[in-house]
């Protein structure tokens, strides 16, 4: 895969894919860290005099809707630059031929959202070829779509010349060497709601020496180890392999010995600590319990590798948010060279005060349990293969 040193991009007008994902909230855009994730690729390009059309997604937008619009991300990132910053109302077509015939050296357009054409999810290269018409070299930094298989990671490495920019290059490189090169006692962290994190335990359950379990899988698993998890949510689709899991490796998992356990789903929900074994009827999970917590933090002093994804419990809530905590904590104080799985487990991170303190906290959630679960990004694929034609 080609990096932005390898390629001449001097004068061009280039097409880049950026992390534009932010979260947004009433006020605004919550969170600019995606954006400042593209700064440095961006002022690179404008050192070179370059025209940068910038495109990328905000959200899962249902046909056009304008609460989506990337013009927030244009407002927001003039003011982080000192050049132009325009935003153009159309993906592809017209108006965007237009404003690229506008642009002066050493600007950024910003294209609207990507998702308001259908063809950028379902990969149709008949997208990429219309974009690649305007621009003369392609830079991909979208780390945290990098697992999609969308018509710009897939195809624009096939119609122009193209590489990474450096969130993408420096986030595939830190986790691949990660894993590569892991230090033991390795420990993996397993938390959330989302099933799809089973993936990741199958494919690093031969590395790894320990694997603690939080969240929604810590219920699955003590589902299937035979506990009475009374009301708590718990992955159907898991719960086999779950048990195979345990039969196979039992002395690697970590489950929880106590819980905190609630009256129901709801920040004000009454809650008490018991044993696993103990849950009282129309009780939930919501959280590991003190006992617990002392026992991940043991393991997690000693690792020398440690990699997180997903909150140990439901960490939006204060009064469930004691595990997550706890093991942020250690993960810090441990001295292990430690990845934290953006989305949810970064936010707790961020939340704690904690960023600095943990190694590396990945941009990307879904990109990052892809990577570190085996699979091929198509990000990175795409890049690779233009490489090889080269
Ligand atoms: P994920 O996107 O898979 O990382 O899931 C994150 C979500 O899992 C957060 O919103 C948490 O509130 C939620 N979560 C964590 N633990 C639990 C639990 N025991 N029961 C229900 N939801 C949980």
């Amino acid at each position: 895969m080609k990096t932005l040193l390898e390629i001449e991009v001097t004068d061009k007008t280039v097409l880049m894919q950026g992390n534009l994902d932010v979260p947004l909230d009433e006020e605004g855009i919550e969170d600019d860290a995606r954006i400042r994730a593209d700064l440095e690729t961006l002022q690179f390009l404008l050192s070179r005099g370059c025209r940068i059309l910038l495109a990328g997604h905000i959200g899962r937008p249902k046909g056009n809707d304008p609460a989506l619009s990337t013009r927030i991300v244009a407002d927001h990132l003039q003011t982080l630059v000192d050049v132009p910053v325009e935003h153009v109302n159309a993906v592809t077509g017209k108006p965007v031929e237009e404003a690229v015939a506008r642009m002066k050296p050493a600007s950024i357009l910003v294209l609207e959202n990507m998702r308001y054409d259908p063809r950028q999810q379902a990969g149709d290269e008949t997208l990429a070829r219309e974009l690649a018409q305007l621009a003369d070299v392609f830079v991909n930094n979208d780390y945290i779509d990098a697992h999609r298989a969308n018509a710009l990671n897939v195809h624009m490495p096939k119609l122009l010349p193209s590489c990474a920019g450096f969130t993408l290059q420096r986030e595939y490189r830190f986790i691949s060497d990660l894993i590569e090169h892991a230090q033991q006692p390795f420990v993996l962290i397993i938390g959330g709601a989302k099933a799809d994190k089973i993936g990741v335990i199958n494919h690093l359950l031969g590395s790894v020496d320990h694997i603690i379990v939080g969240g929604v899988l810590a219920n699955t698993f003590l589902k299937a180890a035979g506990h009475d998890i009374k009301t708590s949510k718990f992955d159907e689709r898991s719960l086999e392999i779950a048990g195979e899991f345990l039969r196979d490796e039992e002395e690697k998992f970590l489950l929880p010995v106590d819980v905190v356990a609630a009256s129901k789903f709801s920040e004000d929900a009454s809650y008490q600590e018991v044993s696993v074994d103990e849950v009282p009827e129309n009780h939930m999970i919501l959280d590991i319990g003190t006992h617990t917590a002392e026992r991940y933090r043991h393991v997690l002093m000693d690792a020398k590798t440690i990699i997180w994804g997903g909150p140990i419990g439901v960490f939006e809530w204060d009064a469930f948010a004691r595990g997550t905590h706890a093991v942020a904590q250690a993960v810090a104080e441990s001295g292990a060279t430690s990845l934290v799985a953006g989305g949810d487990s970064g936010a707790a991170i961020h939340k704690l005060g904690l960023t600095d303190k943990v190694g590396h906290v990945s941009i990307g959630g879904g990109a990052t349990l892809s990577l570190i679960g085996g699979s091929e990004l198509p990000a990175i694929k795409g890049l690779e293969e233009a490489q090889q034609r080269s």
